[in-house]
């Protein structure tokens, strides 16, 4: 059977990748950050798709890489002046084959629906890994929530819920947090949701606990990324203990991940943000990881401003990655990691790069870290799956109007990353070799939960 539109991708050949990518990026014009998520995804899933028949000319891939819907919404509000401010949002709703939209809600004035378009196609792909009934989808709105007071931030989230909330619902669609959306946010979001729809229901997750949130979902992508790394390091003969951990951010993902890496006795060498970087000799003692909450929840304040009381020498505008470690965990923002920045981790002995922000890694950086033999990479969607495991485990709870206890949503997120990283090692063992590549087992193995999903729910 021929492909049916103009584009030569017909998936029956390993080659066409190439082809395939001209089609998506003739049909998403200048969205670059969508097209290296799909890029970095198609280079495994279009030869996976050549060896298996069952799924050529089904237009699969080209399903996956279009959005259900895309709805965007111009939000109106009041500053403390009386000033008119007028955003732009929206919510990326990519795939509910494998149960309702689920994806998290971006805060961040430079946001644009590319990197939406990004977050929500990899989201699928994530939430397919996890094995919960969730699908895929990200929103988010040009807000800038830094130097706004708490009035101003209530009023925006008051007015982006009153024009979202007809799109959402527990079986619908569930956002939650992301960059710039911390439970202040949530929690703004959840009671106007509440006021408008006069329900109290599990349409948000991330909320706080005294209102339905669950244990641990502060906590929970910080310490997946740390339980994935475990995994990483027994299958290559080892553990974390004494490992130097070079984390980047120093927001929800970075202080947790900082914060259970020190549990386990690992040396967390430098924490950043968007200032710049602290670098800690002997590593972050625990007892500062206090302050540092303080300082990023609360006081929403620069890491300069601490670094001298927190132990750590302040660098201005300055990476992690040139900094010696065991293991690279960049958790702030995508790219942030180019082909530089690896090719200074692999000379420095660098074992292994966990991605526990969204694409923190370049294509170029990826290439070159899977090309050395010294290095395993991970990618975000595996790693960083902790964090909507257990918003998806939040759902549940809220389903049962039941909170489980911390241990138990904690041994919940453990089971969840352990049988991530088996996936990612069912699929992605190299032929004739022990080595893994991390990135095809996620691919290929959340190719195949969504693809088998949407093939037995019919032509749609
Ligand atoms: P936060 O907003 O809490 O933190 C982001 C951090 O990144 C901040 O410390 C920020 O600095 C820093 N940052 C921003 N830009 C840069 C830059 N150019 N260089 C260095 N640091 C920078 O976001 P999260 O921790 O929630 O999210 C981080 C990443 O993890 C994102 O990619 C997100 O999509 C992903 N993720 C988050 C999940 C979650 O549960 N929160 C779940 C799964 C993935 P500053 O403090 O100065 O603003």
């Amino acid at each position: 059977m021929k492909a049916r539109n103009t584009d030569c991708f017909s998936g029956a050949d390993a080659n066409d990748l190439e082809c395939f990518m001209k089609g998506l990026e003739r049909r998403n014009p200048g969205e670059k950050e969508f097209h290296q998520a799909v890029r970095e995804v198609a280079a495994d899933v279009v030869p996976f798709i050549a060896a298996e028949k069952r799924y050529q000319n089904t237009m699969l891939l080209e399903r996956m890489t279009e959005p259900d819907q895309i709805v965007s919404f111009r939000v109106c509000w009041l500053d403390d002046e009386g000033n008119t401010r007028a955003n732009r949002a929206w919510r990326v709703q990519f795939n509910n084959a494998t149960g309702p939209y689920k994806g998290g809600l971006r805060f961040d004035p430079d946001l644009t629906e590319s990197v939406l378009k990004f977050l929500g196609f990899e989201q699928c792909f994530k939430n397919a890994l996890t094995g919960l009934p969730i699908g895929g989808a990200k929103g988010g709105a040009n807000f800038n929530p830094k130097g706004k007071s708490d009035a101003e931030v209530m009023r925006f989230c008051q007015a982006l819920m009153s024009s979202m909330y007809h799109y959402l619902g527990e079986h619908r669609d569930i956002p939650a947090g992301d960059i710039g959306t911390g439970a202040r946010e949530v929690g703004y979001l959840f009671g106007q949701y509440r006021r408008l729809t006069h329900e109290f229901v599990g349409a948000l997750t991330g909320k706080g606990v005294a209102f339905g949130g669950s244990e641990l979902r502060t906590e929970a992508t910080g310490y997946g990324a740390i339980y994935f790394l475990g995994h990483m390091a027994d299958r290559m003969g080892g553990d974390l203990e004494g490992r130097k951990i070079a984390i980047s951010g120093a927001g929800n993902v970075a202080r947790y991940a900082a914060e259970k890496a020190i549990e386990l006795g690992a040396r967390v060498v430098t924490l950043s943000d968007s200032g710049g970087l602290v670098h800690f000799e002997k590593g972050l003692a625990g007892e500062h990881l206090g302050s540092l909450h303080k300082l990023k929840e609360e006081q929403r304040g620069a890491l300069e401003d601490i670094a001298d009381e927190i132990g750590g020498a302040y660098h201005e505008g300055r990476k992690p990655w040139d900094v010696e470690c065991d293991i690279a965990l960049p958790c702030a923002v995508q790219n942030e990691l180019d082909e530089d920045d690896a090719g200074h981790l692999i000379d420095n002995g660098c074992r292994i790069v966990a991605e526990g922000a969204n694409m923190p890694c370049t294509l170029k950086a990826v290439e070159r870290l899977q090309a050395a033999d010294s290095i395993v990479f991970a990618p975000g969607k595996a790693v960083n799956a902790g964090g909507v495991a257990v918003s998806g485990l939040e759902r549940t709870q809220n389903a049962q109007h039941m909170p489980w206890p911390k241990d138990e949503v904690d041994e919940n997120l453990r089971r969840i990353m352990r049988e991530i990283h088996d996936r990612c090692v069912e699929y992605g063992t190299r032929q004739g070799s022990d080595a893994v590549d991390y990135r095809k087992g996620a691919n290929i193995a959340g190719f195949l939960r969504l693809a088998d999903a949407m093939l037995a729910q019919g032509v749609m």
